[in-house]
């Protein structure tokens, strides 16, 4: 049988290419996406204006403030096209296991800052767009970790070096995986579990988890919570109600070791928010690209140095 996401109809490059292969059609799409009824103007709601040629800027008729088309947007002091971001948009959307700075350059034609920005923005926004939207139905959560693994030493729980991200599955009652949150935290207690929680569950769900302390911050948020009481050390075999969450855990650390050659700990938390979105969307690949794009012309402004700092807890 075939695979139904893996043989899904896609976004072909002939069909992006008729569609947004040049300046115009861009603009006309990112307008479209922006200001879905007409323009309203940022300053003061005005939808009267005048488009002026020279600079492509718009003016409102009533305050008179000018605007382009991406300020104020993730796309906000580009100097590249719009061709340019388009490519990439399609390229982190279609791409199998995505693509990183390294190989947009190439297919870009930039230089690795200017290719690493375009991704980071861009991952940026899929974290915001999966972080407005809490989990529902029945969760399984687990603890996992992020880096040290290939410099030996200790595994697991407590290693130091290691990067602390709750792993989450969202499930349906006939246990198939409906959406993933997998997010940085400090470290593993009851008050950053409560946390997360309070920002990333709707109150209808229920979590399951093993044993670990720190998930009674789950129950003492509010949400209902079933431990798991597996009996054994970390490598113990993993109960069913956690198959999911587990299988995501390994899918998501071979994809960053196999697509990137370096991911920075301080930057995790972007590239565990592509994982999510990708999974979230993966029965939409054909629209992948106008949907990210719709939250980017959404997203506020990310200057370099923004990006550049580390990341937050999720
Ligand atoms: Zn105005």
């Amino acid at each position: 049988m075939k695979n139904v996401i893996q043989f899904q109809k896609g976004f072909s490059l002939p069909d992006f290419f008729e569609k947004y292969g040049t300046e115009d059609q861009c603009r006309e799409a990112l307008s479209d996406w922006r200001w879905p009824n007409g323009f309203v103007c940022p300053e003061c709601g005005h939808t009267h204006h005048c488009l002026l040629k020279t600079n492509q800027l718009y003016q409102c008729n009533r305050c008179h403030h000018q605007t382009s088309l991406t300020s104020g947007t993730i796309f906000a002091d580009t100097k590249l096209s719009l061709t340019t971001w388009f490519l990439a948009l399609f390229l982190v959307t279609q791409t199998r296991n995505g693509i990183s700075a390294l190989e947009l350059k190439r297919m870009l034609g930039v230089s690795y800052c200017t290719a690493w920005s375009v991704k980071h923005k861009l991952m940026q926004v899929m974290k915001e767009r999966d972080d407005s939207q809490p989990l529902t139905g029945i969760i399984q959560m687990d603890d996992a970790y992020w880096g040290g693994e290939r410099h030996g030493g200790k595994r697991g729980r407590g290693a130091p070096h290691k990067v602390p991200f709750v792993a989450a599955v969202s499930t349906n009652e006939e246990h198939h995986p409906i959406a993933m949150r997998f997010s940085k935290l400090k470290h593993f207690s009851k008050a950053e579990i409560a946390r997360w929680a309070d920002k990333h569950l709707k109150s209808s769900c229920t979590v399951v988890s093993d044993g670990l302390s720190c998930f009674d911050g789950v129950s003492e948020a509010g949400y209902k919570h079933v431990a798991i009481v597996t009996g054994g050390g970390p490598d113990s075999v993993k109960h069913e109600e956690l198959t999911w969450v587990n299988t995501m855990i390994g899918n998501v650390k071979r994809s960053l070791n196999g697509t990137y050659h370096n991911v920075s700990e301080k930057h995790l938390p972007r590239y565990l928010a592509e994982f999510n979105y990708r999974f979230n969307r993966r029965f939409k690949l054909d629209n992948m690209l106008t949907r990210l794009a719709y939250v980017a012309v959404r997203t506020p402004p990310m200057p370099l140095r923004l990006l550049t700092m580390a990341e937050q807890s999720g």
